[in-house]
């Protein structure tokens, strides 16, 4: 690699003269100090850049529906795993070993499957997001008012922590990519080169939609005075350098969103119940152990804090000092049987190394480990020192007093984590709160009692709550790991931020609106069909019934107007006893009667839903391909014997499927009685073809 680490802006690769490689800053091996790329941005016009994805990059998105970006992300995900090996390659270069690999590479590719995926399911196949109800705002139904999402104008300036290159980019690139918002990746020095080399393969993918991903190598020290209003930056680092960017003006002022993820002083509390020789001691230990060694500790949610009863503390001390002297080796990840890598750099590890000298200062007494340089196995397999490796062993501190406010409040960004004990719940849940707003908390428990009061004395000071216990430590996915179906952030010095969340993280890039007009302004708005706007009853105008058309054929409002059909006691009978529904309601009289809603025997419900189905059905094999489902069902006023119902069935939303040769079409259907009062309301949802079938056409 050897050279300068290039950028892809303007739709081009671009590299720095090399007449500027002798100032670039050098990103070295971190095992074993080896120079591996140079790094710097001297020259690189960063406002055109800005530009581009304000403009083509806005452009190419928007030419695209929800689902057509989701559809992408999954190929993009793919084009990675094809070529995961080179990835691979070169994340042991950063200090990862396989594991810690996998969780940044593969972890990043499972991002964009969950987003793809998810992104078709939970949003519409369109560009608006509709978000809550409709609110009536006016008696006659002729003033409504509904919130909807739109994309943000500008850019996505995605600036990341060096420790995890692939993952860390991929959990924002992706649902700013699904909402519609240009990306532009500034990966963090040290680690650079690994998020080049993924921004290079989707690049060669060809499938990413001009200006939709752009990444800079490399400092960028004026970004925030190309930013405007329209544009959001999500930060992830440190909890200095985000308030430092926070107070840019164009934040401040100028209405560029911002959101951080800081360092985050996690706990992990051992329930009182969770004794020594109790699974939830062993599930506790050993995921102490696994976040204090999994990516030698450089993760934000690792457990930094744990909290454990008093007389809990020596047998915790005792059984994290025997699995890690058991399974840890420290090496060169290249090297066989290593399970834990160097840090990142000489210079996290010094700052590493000058933390837990400052924690060990503040009260801290050293229990496991120590800040000397440690015995490691080289590449060539043998066990030696290594000046120029980012090597640090882990390191187990230990407070007496739990009030030391270093404890709280210092980060040491490695394989490191302090201990201390606990006389009361009511005194862990205290401590863990002295965290000032954390990522993660853990709490190993299996009292549901215990997990109760812990977790609502914590949760407010969180933004994900692990509940560990004999029931879910295998299947657990574990303390440190974020979900992209999750909320990953949490308040106050954890950034405030939400990378992740799913479809919230998606909507973190959009703009929610109120929006209040008729009924008919709503609908051309947001594509979905509203009470009051146009509808065209099938038969009034002359067209076939809606089942009988095609996704390509059928529009928002076609509608089914039924006739009535009139209840009788003989009705309500034959259903009763033909489901074994014999409910009081229905069979007895008087009993019915004295029930507070119900004038007397009444028709099921179902029954009325399936006559519903009867009334509004056209039977014949036809484009209506399966009923999915019914949403919102609400019964509202009873029928009785004598009365009679009719349905208003109408087209509300129609999804085609990218991917398949059918869509969803969301029913509006409506039962009232004969004195026109509402019977019940729901949606039906139905599968329906693309196409007509080719012999129903050429019929
Ligand atoms: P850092 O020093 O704060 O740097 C973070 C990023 O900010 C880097 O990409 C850095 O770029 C960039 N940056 C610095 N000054 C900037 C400026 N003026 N304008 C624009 N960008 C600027 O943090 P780090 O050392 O990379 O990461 C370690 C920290 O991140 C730890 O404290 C850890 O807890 C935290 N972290 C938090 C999370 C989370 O999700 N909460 C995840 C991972 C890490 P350069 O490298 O080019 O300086």
């Amino acid at each position: 690699m050897n050279t300068i680490l290039p950028s892809y802006v303007n739709g081009a690769w671009w590299t720095p003269d090399a007449a500027v490689a002798a100032s670039a800053t050098e990103v070295l091996d971190a095992s074993t100090g080896e120079l591996v790329t140079r790094v710097s941005t001297e020259g690189l016009d960063l406002a055109s850049a800005l530009e581009y994805a304000r403009t083509t990059g806005q452009r190419s998105l928007g030419e695209l529906t929800f689902h057509q970006r989701a559809v992408l992300l999954k190929q993009m995900a793919l084009a990675l795993t094809e070529r995961k090996a080179e990835l691979y390659e070169l994340s042991s270069r950063t200090g990862a070993t396989k594991q810690d690999s996998w969780v940044d590479i593969d972890g990043g590719i499972g991002v964009l499957f969950t987003y793809s995926s998810k992104g078709r399911r939970e949003l519409p196949n369109s560009q608006v997001y509709v978000d809550g109800g409709v609110e009536q705002l006016s008696k006659d139904g002729s003033f409504l008012g509904r919130h909807i999402y739109t994309r943000l104008p500008g850019v996505a300036v995605q600036i990341n922590a060096f420790n995890f290159p692939v993952w860390g980019s991929l959990e924002k690139f992706a649902p700013a990519f699904l909402a519609g918002v240009p990306t532009l990746v500034k990966p963090a020095t040290p680690t650079g080169y690994l998020a080049e080399a993924f921004v290079r393969v989707l690049v060669e993918s060809g499938l990413l939609p001009d200006g939709s991903l752009q990444l800079v190598s490399g400092s960028v020290p004026d970004l925030f005075e190309h930013l405007r209003l329209g544009d959001l930056v999500s930060f992830t680092g440190s909890a200095s350098t985000a308030e430092r960017l926070r107070a840019n003006e164009s934040v401040q002022t100028g209405g560029v969103r911002f959101t951080s993820e800081t360092d985050s002083i996690n706990a992990s509390v051992l329930g009182p119940d969770a004794v020594a020789g109790t699974p939830e001691f062993d599930a506790y230990v050993k995921q102490l152990v696994a976040e204090m060694t999994s990516k030698a500790g450089q993760k934000c949610t690792a457990i930094r804090r744990a909290v454990v009863p008093a007389a809990s503390v020596d047998g915790v001390i005792d059984a994290v000092r025997t699995r890690i002297a058991e399974r840890m080796v420290l090496g060169d990840p290249r090297a066989e049987g290593v399970t834990m890598g160097p840090l990142a750099s000489t210079g996290q590890r010094d700052e590493v190394l000058r933390q837990v000298r400052r924690l060990a200062a503040e009260g801290g007494e050293i229990v496991i480990g120590s800040t000397e340089a440690p015995t490691v196995r080289l590449a060539d397999g043998t066990d030696g020192s290594s000046a120029d490796g980012a090597f640090v062993e882990p390191v187990m501190l230990r407070f007496a007093d739990a009030s030391s406010p270093a404890l709280h409040e210092v980060e040491a960004f490695g394989p490191v984590s302090s201990i201390v004990g606990y006389d009361s719940v009511d005194e862990a849940v205290r401590l863990v709160a002295r965290g000032g707003g954390s990522l993660v908390t853990s709490v190993a428990t299996h009292d549901p009692a215990v997990a109760v009061a812990l977790a609502s004395g914590i949760a407010a000071y969180n933004g994900r709550l692990l509940l560990l216990d004999r029931d879910d430590a295998r299947t657990s996915t574990g303390h440190g790991s974020p979900l992209p179906n999750l909320v990953h952030g949490g308040p106050g010095r954890a950034g405030g931020g939400e990378e992740l969340g799913g479809i919230r993280a998606v909507l973190h890039h959009m703009q929610r609106t109120a929006v209040q007009g008729s009924p008919e302004m709503l609908t051309a708005l947001t594509g979905v069909w509203h009470a009051g706007s146009a509808s065209t009853p099938y038969a009034e105008a002359g067209e076939p019934h809606p089942f009988r058309k095609s996704l390509a054929e059928l529009r928002i409002g076609d509608q089914v107007v039924s006739g009535s059909r009139t209840v009788t006691l003989e009705d309500i009978e034959t259903f009763a006893h033909f489901t074994g529904d014999t409910f009081y309601a229905h069979m007895d009289e008087a009993s019915a009667a004295a029930n507070p809603f119900f004038p007397g025997r009444v028709a099921h419900g179902y029954l009325l839903v399936s006559w519903a189905a009867g009334l509004f059905v056209d039977a014949a094999p036809g484009p209506v391909l399966a009923n999915s489902g019914l949403e919102n069902l609400r019964f509202v006023t009873p029928v009785s014997p004598g009365d009679s119902i009719r349905v208003e069935l109408t087209a509300k939303q129609i999804t085609p499927r990218e991917t398949d040769e059918y869509g969803e079409v969301r029913w509006d259907a409506v039962l009232r009685n004969q004195d026109d009062e509402l019977v019940a309301s729901y949606d039906v949802l139905t599968l329906v073809a693309k196409e007509q079938a080719p012999a129903a056409s050429a019929a």
